[in-house]
């Protein structure tokens, strides 16, 4: 299904509440609507929703804003608080006020407790229905009230949504809600549809935890006679199991991610895969995602979460990376784990060596592991299997090497001519002399391969690092 045109340009937003770290359910909504929107050329905005005072916190708005960066999730204009428009939203209350298509409610929480034990008691529905809703106003008294909007008493809503399709709601499930509070505070469903409807939002694409939010964010609409978004209800992501994504499943915050060492690029694959899907590609570019993400392409059931999935993407979005993005985005992964940021002599060596780091590395840090070679400095401290590699024979082969070395042209071919010769003299396998050679050089396990480091490294630091070894 492809989107009908629309003669508005888009708009989407992210809406997040400031509660806690950034969802990484609400990092695939913001990049669906920065997608859709960018992929139109149209404005993808961030709306801050700090309504609820009491919940929300600056370091929660802070982890939002960062997360945001670092997924490459760029909005348009400044970043909107919710909460500093609550005299538009309390205005918008008193213009339905007006229209009629709201009322003053003085009735107290004791009575509205009171309405839905008598309402359980006699088995009918507990949604609240105002005696105020009717009244005169002459009859008003002097109190505090709330402003409830006047829900429909018959017929039905259907909200046509574009993941969920034609999705009906009997008005009567439909309470009179509350828009603003007795202290003049609105509440949250006024909110969100006051700021969506002046910020110009044209698609909502948000979770489907929502959907029945939306029939009741109608009423608003309809009631102020503004246009209805685009509705798009995305099902939420699941763990492994099928089963609703929570803290038992493992990483829930996008910083998490980044911690574990994903690229941004590979994220921003890995959650447009996770739910929307286009044939049968996996890896694609952002270019790609740009040019063929599409509404029509958003599953109905929910996605699962599968940590193999998103290591193997971005493996492929390591090896596929321009050298001077993966160190922006290793320095930026060391600032997120608090490691001391590259020397210019380490981010120069990386330059160097990344040819031979990038394939087969999953994750930046098993880049980094790989990488060891060319961000320590001498003397080399082997880690145990290392220093075992280098015992006194492996330091007799490795000083018998050293003057192949120092005589050898340092190309590829002249360096494993080399390393044969002397394998061959000893009656050794290849490998067995790559053992020691590779502990002397990297002081790990884990490295390219002995002629990739020695070409990287160079030959008078190669020599000095077999002769600190012993091997000389
Ligand atoms: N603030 C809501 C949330 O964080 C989103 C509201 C919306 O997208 O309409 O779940």
């Amino acid at each position: 299904m492809s989107d009908p045109k629309s003669d508005r340009p888009v708009v989407t937003r992210i809406a997040p509440s400031p509660t806690g770290f950034m969802h990484i359910g609400t990092a695939r909504t913001a990049l669906f609507n920065w997608l859709y929107a960018r992929g139109r050329g149209g404005k993808f905005l961030l709306r801050i929703e700090d309504t609820d005072r009491a919940r929300s916190t600056p370091e929660a708005t802070e982890a939002i804003l960062r997360g945001m960066t670092w997924l490459g999730l760029d909005w348009d204009g400044e970043a909107v608080s919710q909460s500093a428009r609550a005299d538009r939203h309390a205005d918008v209350a008193h213009e339905l006020l007006a229209r009629g298509a709201a009322y003053k409610c003085f009735a107290t929480q004791d009575e509205i407790e009171a309405f839905r034990e008598a309402a359980r008691a006699e088995g009918k529905s507990t949604l609240y229905r105002s005696p105020w809703r009717d009244a005169d106003p002459a009859t008003h008294p002097d109190a505090p009230f709330v402003i409830r909007i006047r829900a429909p008493l018959g017929g039905a809503t259907i909200i046509a949504d574009r993941v969920q399709g034609d999705v009906r709601w009997g008005n009567d499930q439909l309470d009179d809600m509350v828009l603003l509070r007795s202290d003049g505070t609105p509440t949250y469903m006024l909110a969100v549809v006051v700021d969506d409807h002046d910020m110009g939002i044209t698609h909502v694409i948000r979770g489907d935890d929502h959907l029945a939010n939306a029939a009741r964010q109608m009423m608003i609409y309809d009631a102020m006679e503004w246009e209805v978004p685009v509705w798009a209800h995305i099902p939420l992501i699941h763990g492994p199991d099928g089963k609703k994504l929570s803290k038992r499943h493992g990483a829930l915050g996008v910083e998490e991610y980044q911690r574990m060492g994903f690229t941004s690029a590979a994220m921003r694959n890995y959650l447009t895969r996770l739910g929307w899907s286009h044939g049968d590609d996996e890896f694609f570019t952002d270019a790609q995602a740009l040019d063929w993400f599409d509404l029509g392409g958003i599953g109905k059931s929910p996605a699962r979460l599968d940590l193999k999935k998103l290591e193997n993407l971005s493996g492929q979005h390591i090896a596929a990376t321009d050298d001077g993005t993966l160190i922006a985005e290793i320095a930026a992964f060391r600032a997120a784990t608090q490691q001391d940021p590259l020397t210019d002599a380490q981010h120069s060596g990386l330059m160097r060596a990344m040819y031979c780091l990038k394939d087969r590395a999953k994750t930046i840090p098993e880049l980094l592991e790989k990488a060891h070679f060319v961000l320590t400095e001498r003397p080399i401290e082997p880690d145990e299997k290392s220093a075992a590699a280098l015992d006194s024979v492996s330091r007799g082969i490795l000083a018998e090497l050293t003057p192949h070395l120092q005589n050898a042209s340092w190309t590829r071919e002249a360096l494993e001519a080399a390393v044969a010769e002397v394998a061959e003299a000893r009656g050794l396998k290849l490998g067995k002399l790559a053992q020691p050679l590779r502990a002397a050089i990297a002081g790990r396990s884990v490295s390219p391969s002995v002629f990739d480091m020695m070409l990287v490294l160079g030959r008078d630091e190669t020599i000095a690092r077999l002769s600190d070894a012993g091997g000389a």
